[in-house]
């Protein structure tokens, strides 16, 4: 067919039409958008894909006009239904931005139609960044400031290179198909590492082509945000759309923020809770392997677990749990045993917020349950939790395997070597932020006074932990009072430091 010169009466009479295709968010299942994708409706041929006639109209420098077409009938379709909440994302190809004033153009139909910029969202290929050097940095501050999110498309076919990903501010990372058509383990190493490496630098991602259940999995286990393909549905017309909506929920505005966050934990770093999106040149985050994670949501006051990776599912396997549905009834139930130690860790996490390691004991093996608060919305809150059994690595696990309830009367236990300037935890039950002084005891000591000691105790504090002395001020033992945190303020606290042998001391601390 002669698409060049039949392009203008398709225009005009109505016959280039977006058809969508959904993009479902992994974790909820709900539909997060959908991509407007084109297609040619003949009256005699009938439906025509892109792949027919997009070359033509790009050599023949009518392609803009396609494009912006497309944005005129999501834009059209966004009024015409109540799909507020719904985000479209639209193909724009590289010539679009060489032949017209393309941020434009958008801006007026989206202005004629009363469409949010924070709806539509634009993927542009690698060949945009190539054909335009000059301008499109430019061209991503436009449409950044204006409010549209700009996702790179077909990441991983051709010649997507990372310079690209370094050097421009893309929102979101599509996976090209190409690399899930293969699904052995070495593609499943490279779509891990795509994944892993756009969290590290805060770009969400999104899978298409998924066709499969096992390709489901996959994607949901290392942390894909977003996913495309058969498996959910088809390219559909706008009717079909609409009732498709009918019967899968989209997901509203807030749910999106909710979810977002959870989207920035990097699943596969070795201490997922602890890596943030600080990309200073002195953060030294790496990457490896697999680490036990699942999402906890509080609603209300009721627990669920909407995301638990497979490494989370083999160490609650550990603690005597095969399902997370177990563990679910069971913090559900106020006659868990745990129930109250569980809960309050919840709520310690949520208020005043922050990273919660504390050691737990349960059919006898000790782990530490580590919480971290990720997003709040109203009285509903998403928590990133990791579970790491130390049994087998502490050497002092059968003491403490068989005398919790002795050192549950104690928030900290830690055995510290001053000479050696060194510290060994034993037990703690204090939540607090993180394991003082592992390397060392000095640095631990200060860093402690700093983020977990009132300011008004802090010298004290100091002085009364001053090492050069400790030696002939500590007979027996010594013990002061110092103000704490703990939940969400201060708290009075016992600290004492007793001597034990071969230059060791105990360094507890209780609650008054
Ligand atoms: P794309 O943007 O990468 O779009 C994804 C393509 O993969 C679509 O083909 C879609 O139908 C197909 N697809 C989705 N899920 C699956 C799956 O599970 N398995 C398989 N095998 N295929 C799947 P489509 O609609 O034929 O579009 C082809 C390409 O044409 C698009 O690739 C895009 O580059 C281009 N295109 C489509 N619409 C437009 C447009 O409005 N403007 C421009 N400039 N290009 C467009
Ligand atoms: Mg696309
Ligand atoms: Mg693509």
């Amino acid at each position: 067919m002669d698409f060049v010169n039949r392009f203008e009466e398709a225009l005009n009479n109505g016959y280039i039409k977006a058809f969508f295709q959904p993009l479902t968010r992994t974790i909820s299942g709900k539909v997060f958008g959908a991509e407007a994708l084109a297609r040619w409706d003949d009256p005699e041929r009938g439906l025509i894909p892109p792949g027919e006639f997009i070359n033509s109209l790009e050599e023949h420098k009518l392609i803009h006009k396609l494009d912006l077409a497309m944005v005129e009938n999501v834009c059209r379709y966004y009024q015409q239904n109540d799909c507020k909440d719904m985000i479209f994302s639209i193909n724009l190809s590289r010539l679009d931005f060489v032949e017209t004033d393309m941020f434009r153009e958008i801006t007026d139909i989206l202005n004629r139609y009363h469409v949010p910029a924070s709806a539509i969202h634009f993927e542009i290929t690698e060949s945009t960044m190539l054909t335009n050097p000059e301008n499109t940095q430019r061209l991503f501050e436009q449409f950044h400031n204006a409010g549209f999110s700009i996702w790179m498309d077909d990441f991983g076919s051709g010649y997507s290179s990372l310079n690209v990903l370094r050097d421009y501010p893309f929102d979101v990372l599509k996976i090209d198909m190409s690399l899930l058509r293969k699904f052995d383990v070495r593609s499943r190493k490279i779509i891990s590492s795509i994944v892993n490496m756009s969290k590290a630098i805060g770009i969400h991602t999104l899978s298409e082509g998924v066709e499969t259940e096992e390709q489901l999995a996959f994607l949901r286990d290392i942390g894909c945000e977003i996913l495309q393909g058969y498996y959910f549905a088809k390219p559909m017309c706008e009717a079909d759309l609409l009732a498709y909506l009918e019967t899968h929920s989209s997901e509203t505005r807030s749910e999106r923020e909710f979810w977002n966050k959870a989207g920035e934990i990097d699943f596969l770093s070795g201490d997922p809770l602890m890596t943030t999106l600080d990309l200073s040149e002195n953060n030294t985050d790496y990457v490896c392997g697999t680490a036990p994670i699942a999402l906890i949501e509080y609603n209300h006051g009721k627990i669920s677990y909407p995301y638990v990776n497979a490494a989370y599912s083999e160490e609650i396997k550990k603690l005597g749990y095969n399902s997370i549905e177990q563990i679910e009834n069971d913090v559900n139930d106020e006659r868990y045993a745990y129930y109250d130690r569980f809960m309050r860790q919840i709520e310690r996490t949520i208020y005043p917020g922050g990273i919660q390691k504390i050691d737990n004991i349960i059919r006898d093996v000790v782990y530490t349950f580590t919480t971290k608060l990720i997003a709040s919305s109203g009285d509903r809150h998403l928590i990133a939790s990791t579970v790491h059994i130390i049994s087998s690595e502490r050497s002092d696990y059968l003491v403490l395997k068989y005398s919790q309830s002795l050192y549950a009367t104690y928030d900290l236990v830690t055995e510290i070597t001053p000479d050696k300037d060194g510290a060994v935890q034993i037990y703690s039950n204090a939540g607090f932020a993180k394991i003082y002084g592992t390397v060392s005891l000095r640095k631990g000591i200060t860093e402690f006074a700093a983020t977990e000691v009132h300011p008004e105790d802090r010298d004290r504090y100091l002085a009364f932990f001053d090492l050069d002395t400790l030696k002939k001020r500590v007979e027996d033992y010594i013990q002061q009072s110092f103000k704490v945190r703990g939940g969400s303020g201060y708290k009075l606290k016992n600290i004492r430091i007793s001597k034990l042998e071969d230059g060791k001391y105990l360094y507890t601390i209780q609650s008054v």
